[in-house]
């Protein structure tokens, strides 16, 4: 049974089941045709209800074939030049090795006598990223496993910060009746998961407080300031402000520099959620684009996005590493307070961790900051150029100018009473709901997208997102693919098109019939 056990009679063993295990992926990713092929769910579904998890093969190699099978073939393919749907990266190959070096030694982060060298690297790369920002020495940070938590955490020392500082005042109330007057104000177009945030620690259902936005999408200053009046007026405590650095749909940057001036003048606490454009920091031509970055109280960075690292590798840092007392608790078991050495479970909310910060520490040493940069600009170019010509395009309507990697569009159902496949059905549609004239083509072109999307996301041959941008529809590129040229991307304009032809084509047929 040891026998699949590591340890140093099995290292043969370990050898030749990682290669074999990395030629199978190797394999299926170098014969990516297209970003994946179609199955449906009750197909994969099926093929592994086979799978009898109380019967083991007892051989590695068999294992794998079997995961070629169920799983590899169903893959997505991050790699692939017309994956175009997430943020979600092609890796840095010496990342994907870095992980199997970690797996082998499983060292845990949590105390210093179980990592070592390992939470110096750690502290090192959080202190590298601090400098990056442009914080003073006294900055600290954690890992953690995404962008998710990086803001949870974040949000946690803000409250935290926040009901220290009120318990001192003289009648303070309890400490619930002081939290429920809390609020985070955030754009609308922040990320959910300061929401999620504010849930999981307890504070009042609506404390997130949606700030306005400008036409570009970004955090309206003058909006900012409105919403701080209001709070004041009706006795609420501001306990953080978050502008986002790379808005997930428009990637727009909020004005940091003026929401971090509006945050020193009202003692609030800063936080940029930089999970998406925090890689602007290493990039040779974009950095001061981050401007005000290094006013912050936390930054939110999520290195498996435009870092190119494999998931989870996400880092909160934090402008007083002392804010990070709020998450420690010594455990008799773990973690005494006397330790000499630093252990990183008293900054976490993590107890066991992974070495998360091996992978971009290799990536780091063997291909450096400016190649990661660099693979960062190279889309943030091909959004321009796609956008470019998108806008130059009769068949499609570029919703907005990039900002960074992703490109917001629609495609254009070909004119009402025009010969096209599309013509006639669409504007009986749109006559008939809506009456016509340009707001009814707006309609039609808002219900195409959906169905669009998931067309060609069955077809395999190109994914591509959909999201809402001012309360409408549109598709979606994130371009994360230094790979990708302009030529994948007008592939996949193409393959739109002709998809979109046929559905509104099946919708006429679908019509006549009924
Ligand atoms: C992706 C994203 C997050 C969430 O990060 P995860 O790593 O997916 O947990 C938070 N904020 C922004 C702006 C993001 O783009």
């Amino acid at each position: 049974m040891s026998s699949f056990l590591l340890h140093a009679d099995t290292v043969t063993d370990l050898m030749r089941d990682v290669t074999a295990a990395a030629a199978a992926g190797a394999a299926r990713l170098a014969g990516a045709r297209q970003p994946h092929e179609p199955a449906s769910h009750d197909e994969i579904d099926r093929a592994l209800s086979r799978i009898d998890l109380d019967a083991p093969l007892h051989d590695f190699g068999a294992a794998v074939d079997e995961l070629d099978r169920t799983w590899l073939r169903h893959a997505v393919w991050f790699h692939h030049p017309r994956t175009l749907a997430h943020l979600n990266c092609p890796v840095a190959v010496p990342a994907v090795a870095a992980e199997t070096l970690a797996a082998t030694v499983n060292v845990s982060m949590d105390t210093w006598d179980q990592s070592k060298a390992a939470t110096v690297m750690e502290r090192s790369l959080l202190t590298w990223t601090a400098q990056r920002i442009g914080f003073p020495d006294i900055a600290d940070g954690m890992f953690t496993p995404g962008g998710t938590t990086s803001n949870l955490q974040a949000l946690m020392l803000a409250r935290d910060e926040c009901l220290e500082r009120s318990a001192r005042t003289p009648h303070a109330a309890p400490r619930p009746v002081r939290a429920a007057s809390l609020r985070i104000l955030a754009s609308a177009e922040s990320h959910f998961s300061v929401s999620t945030a504010a849930r999981i620690l307890g504070l009042d259902d609506d404390c997130v407080v949606p700030v306005p936005v400008d036409a570009a999408g970004a955090l309206s200053v003058p909006a900012l300031r409105r919403v701080l009046a209001d709070l004041a007026t009706q006795s609420l405590t501001p306990m953080a402000v978050v502008a986002t650095a790379g808005t997930t749909d428009r990637g727009t940057i909020d004005p940091l520099e003026d929401v971090a001036q509006v945050c020193a003048q009202h003692g609030v606490w800063f936080h940029v959620d930089a999970a998406y454009g925090g890689a602007l920091l290493v990039s040779p031509t974009r950095r001061d684009r981050l401007a005000g970055i290094e006013r912050a109280d936390s930054v939110t960075v999520d290195f498996h996005k435009a870092w190119f690292q494999p998931i989870g590798c996400s880092a909160v840092i934090v402008r007083d590493g002392r804010t990070l007392r709020h998450c420690a608790h010594h455990a008799a078991y773990l973690n005494p307070a006397d330790t000499p050495e630093p252990n990183q479970v008293d900054r976490s909310l993590q107890t066991t961790r992974r070495f998360e910060a091996l992978k971009l520490w290799v990536t780091l040493r063997t291909m450096g900051p400016d190649a990661i940069g660099a693979m960062f600009d190279a889309v943030i170019d091909l959004a321009a150029r796609v956008a470019h010509e998108v806008r130059a395009d009769a068949r499609f309507e570029l919703v907005c100018d990039p900002s960074l990697s992703t490109v917001l569009f629609r495609w254009t159902p070909p004119e009402a009473g025009n010969d096209d496949a599309a013509g006639a059905p669409l504007a009986a549609h749109a006559s008939s709901t809506t009456g016509t004239g340009p707001d009814a083509v707006d309609e039609t072109a808002d219900r195409w997208v959906r169905p669009i999307r998931r067309a060609v996301w069955d077809t395999g041959r190109a994914t591509v997102a959909e999201t809402e941008v001012a309360g409408r529809p549109c598709l979606k590129f994130t371009l994360l693919n230094p790979q990708t040229t302009l030529d994948d991307v007008r592939e996949v304009l193409d393959l739109i098109h002709e998809t979109a032809l046929s559905l509104t084509a099946h919708d006429r047929t679908g019509k006549a019939r009924a």
